[in-house]
């Protein structure tokens, strides 16, 4: 049996880079609710893994508004620190999201870790789980990843987060260098949304 089509859909994210993305690769049929139409804040996320906490998200949204709702977690690997941030990728910018903090530990960890790695290539990979939670209870669970190398300077003002210092393999600019349009269609939120777009 095919499934039955979505026509309304709860984005649910508190990240403003990250409603912008999940906008643009949704079907433009379906109407599209923000967490700010029901006013509702995050939950803790307690998971130990990317899918964990994406289905604590969706679920979590979907229970609260009653809609389906998709959200994701999604971060910062870089293999040389043992694929930290990892999980922690927001919480690496403090209470105020502060992702100038962040990189500057990305930066700091790696001096300490790699003295020299400025001239080294690092690899790093950003990563995406997402779930579509449905009010019955049903849900579906997607990855995706983007590989790169970490960028050994901050560079560009476009995008969100760790944008600037990811540099995705087959690049010479940084995420934060590319337009939006070109990122959203090569990153790890467009692959994991490949994979589960097929239930909306
Ligand atoms: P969470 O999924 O809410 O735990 O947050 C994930 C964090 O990973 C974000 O706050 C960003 O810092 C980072 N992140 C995830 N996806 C991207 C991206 O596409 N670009 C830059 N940073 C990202």
């Amino acid at each position: 049996m095919k499934p039955k089509k979505i026509s309304e859909l709860l984005i649910g994210t508190n990240n403003k880079g990250k409603l912008r993305e999940i906008k643009a690769l949704l079907p433009k049929n379906i109407k599209i609710f923000s967490t700010s139409d029901f006013n509702l804040k995050s939950p803790r996320e307690n998971g130990k893994t990317f899918k964990e906490n994406s289905f604590i998200k969706a679920k979590f949204f979907s229970k609260k508004s009653d809609q389906i709702c998709i959200s994701d977690d999604s971060g910062l690997e870089i293999k040389v620190l043992n694929n930290q941030p990892g999980i922690y990728s927001a919480r690496w910018g403090g209470k105020n999201n502060d992702f100038d903090l962040a990189i500057k530990k990305v930066f700091k960890k790696l001096d300490k870790k790699m003295p020299g790695w400025r001239n080294k290539i690092i690899k790093a990979n950003f990563i995406c789980a997402l779930t579509i939670y449905w009010p019955s209870g049903k849900y579906k669970t997607s990855i995706g990843k983007i590989y790169g190398r970490i960028s050994n300077i901050k560079a560009g003002t476009k995008g969100f987060g760790y944008d600037p210092i990811f540099i995705p393999h087959g690049s010479k600019k940084t995420f934060g260098q590319i337009l939006p349009k070109k990122k959203y269609k090569i990153d790890h939120r467009y692959k994991a949304f490949q994979k589960i777009k097929k239930f909306l």
